[in-house]
């Protein structure tokens, strides 16, 4: 394992793992969905995150065409388009996670995810594993690596939203 700080994270992970499961899946979550808006968020992806971003998925081997979920969601009050969705990395979380419980009921706990910004337009975080994930990570320890981010409409008409 190997030791990754960014901000205030500090992450051991196996960037030799990470880097080989991201090679046998074979495309992102929005491709495999393929509506508009998933569309957008692929023409988005080479802008939606901040340079520092990319170094750190380069540092921890992680491919940003290959997110396992992002959703749409909503549109901003100067049609900027929100999504959000996660990756994994091999490791583990050494800091706290962005993961926040709000409630603790008999059997229910209420989280939130308190995210970091960025940049304006972009929100980062790190929790445990805890979402759905590629089954090329299958057995492995996991760092579930959340994002936010707006980004404009890019790929021609707006379909029905
Ligand atoms: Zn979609």
């Amino acid at each position: 394992m190997q030791q990754v700080q960014y901000q205030k994270w500090k992450l051991s992970v196996d960037v030799e793992a990470t880097r080989e499961a991201y090679s046998k899946i074979e495309r992102g979550s929005a491709e495999e969905c393929g509506c508009q808006k998933c569309l957008n968020f692929v023409a988005s992806r080479k802008t939606i995150y901040p340079e520092e971003v990319s170094i750190l998925f380069d540092r921890l081997g992680v491919d940003f065409r290959k997110e396992v979920e992002v959703c749409h969601d909503g549109i901003s009050e100067v049609g900027l388009h929100f999504y959000s969705g996660w990756f994994h990395c091999v490791g583990y979380l050494e800091s706290p996670s962005s993961k926040v419980m709000l409630a603790e009921y008999a059997d229910t706990q209420v989280y939130e995810l308190v995210l970091e910004e960025v940049s304006q337009q972009f929100q980062i975080g790190f929790t445990e594993n805890g979402g759905l994930y590629w089954t090329e990570f299958e057995g492995k320890p996991l760092v579930q690596i959340e994002f936010r981010g707006e980004v404009p409409w890019m790929i021609g008409e707006v379909d029905s939203m």
